[in-house]
């Protein structure tokens, strides 16, 4: 199946190798197992992105939908956070987005909203699939079949909304880098009509990626780190495949440290905010400063999400660019986290000033590449493993993967990637040797099981 272990759903939605293991078939009856879902009636909001093969799941899981008895309502090629927005605003019973996010192009999935645009929990993901693997789907009768409408309308009243959120400082110039995928056609004219001088980077929809990766790092954002550099920007923001996601360059023509970012923006909200158990400790000191408070949950927007609404946080993130605006809606979007951003550089900048107030703590972010088998065997016994590896242990925390947190300060989080076949380690220590010393431990264990 498309994800880890046998189940059909990772970390984030369905996905997986076009052929293989993300199929027009499996988009059929995807569709029809959420129909069931929703009692064979009722709406959804459907978008794509721009991967060569969304058209075709876009197709196949309509003809699912309507087949068993749903409306569909079309918004086209969209960015993910449109989805999630389309069916809150329209009052839909649930949103599909036809999308892989930030893996190569030969990927593509399926991730689904509730009625709120906020994504579905592993728990409504776990019904979908009993549905689905037991085909408790149904065929409706001819004169039951679905509806099948466009609405292009949202898109402008998304960017008005949008707009009507933040307040940027004429002039500001910022380079936005889309890597071709959906953000493409949406992104530049909002920031366009935000006030903003924009230049535009891999702007054009292509799904072959071809100026870049889609996922927004260090590694790919080569071009976008010297444009805002020769054409003095204030900013660049880079888009993951989909837009949910945005990463930011300084004025410098740097990468910004993640930790810090998010921090930053965190604090302007201030009172209680969510992020995950990658998080650097920055966060837990920069919320301090403005009396507030972090609480940390498993990796995932879903996650985040469901800490938000658990403990009424004003703001959510993870280190990767996925921000979650509570005050907008429930999906995470990459397009508001870069207004956002754009709003407070534009008033309180530059950029790299407002980072450089924050300190530095070594960090370090390593995947190891190994089968799907290798990564269950790998896990199996980490708790123990690491436990014996280390001697100034504070708390162990395994809410997802192992997090290790030592007296010192340091901290190390070894967890399996739900969505590609990697380890990761990420971690952070008040200095560089015990940085290195941390991930050799890791690597050694990691190794000892290759
Ligand atoms: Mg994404």
């Amino acid at each position: 199946m498309a994800s880890v272990g046998k189940k059909l759903f990772g970390t984030s939605g369905i996905r997986g190798e076009i052929g293989s293991e993300v199929t027009g078939e499996l988009a059929l009856n995807v569709g029809k197992s959420l129909s069931y879902y929703l009692g064979n009636e009722g709406t959804v909001v459907l978008g794509y992105d721009t991967r060569t093969t969304s058209k075709m799941l876009n197709q196949a899981i309509t003809a699912g939908l309507v087949e068993s008895g749903v409306n569909v309502i079309k918004v086209g090629m969209v960015p993910t956070p449109l989805v999630g927005y389309a069916t809150d605003r329209l009052g839909a019973d649930a949103g599909i987005m036809i999308t892989a996010s930030h893996n190569p192009s030969k990927y593509n999935g399926i991730k689904i909203w509730d009625k709120n645009g906020m994504a579905y929990t592993p728990e409504q993901e776990s019904e979908i699939e009993d549905i689905y693997l037991n085909k408790k789907y149904v065929n409706v009768g001819w004169d039951k079949i679905g509806s099948i409408t466009e609405n292009n309308e949202i898109k402008k009243v998304y960017m008005d909304d949008l707009l009507s959120m933040v307040n940027i400082e004429p002039g500001f110039k910022v380079v936005i880098d889309c890597a071709s995928g959906a953000g493409s056609e949406i992104s530049p004219i909002v920031f366009r009509r935000a006030g903003c001088e924009v230049i535009t980077l891999n702007s054009q929809v292509d799904g072959f990626f071809p100026g870049r990766n889609p996922e927004p790092n260090d590694a790919n954002l080569g071009s976008l780190k010297k444009v805002v550099k020769a054409t003095g920007a204030d900013l660049g923001i880079a888009h993951d495949g989909d837009a949910d996601r945005m990463m930011a360059v300084d004025e410098t023509g740097k990468v910004v440290n993640f930790d810090k970012l998010l921090a930053l923006v965190a604090s302007e909200f201030g009172g209680t905010v969510v992020t995950t158990v990658d998080a650097g400790f920055i966060m837990d000191e920069e919320l301090e400063k403005v009396c507030g408070n972090v609480l940390r949950t498993p990796v995932g927007d879903v996650a985040v999400a469901d800490g938000i609404l658990k403990n009424n946080a004003s703001f959510g993130g993870e280190p990767s660019g996925t921000w979650l605006h509570p005050d907008f809606c429930m999906c995470p979007d990459g397009l508001l986290s870069g207004l956002r951003l754009a709003d407070i550089v534009s008033h309180k900048g530059p950029l790299s000033k407002l980072l450089d107030q924050m300190p530095d703590y070594p960090n370090i972010r390593e995947k190891v590449t190994c089968s799907k088998e290798d990564k269950v065997k790998i896990m199996e016994n980490m708790d123990e493993e690491l436990e014996n590896a280390f001697d100034d242990i504070k708390e162990i925390n395994t809410i997802d993967g192992v997090r290790i947190s030592l007296n010192d300060g340091s901290w190390v989080l070894v967890r399996p990637s739900g969505t590609e076949n990697y380890i990761r380690i990420t971690l952070e220590a008040k200095t560089e040797e015990k940085a290195n010393e941390i991930k050799n431990i890791c690597l050694d264990i990691i190794n000892s099981h290759l």
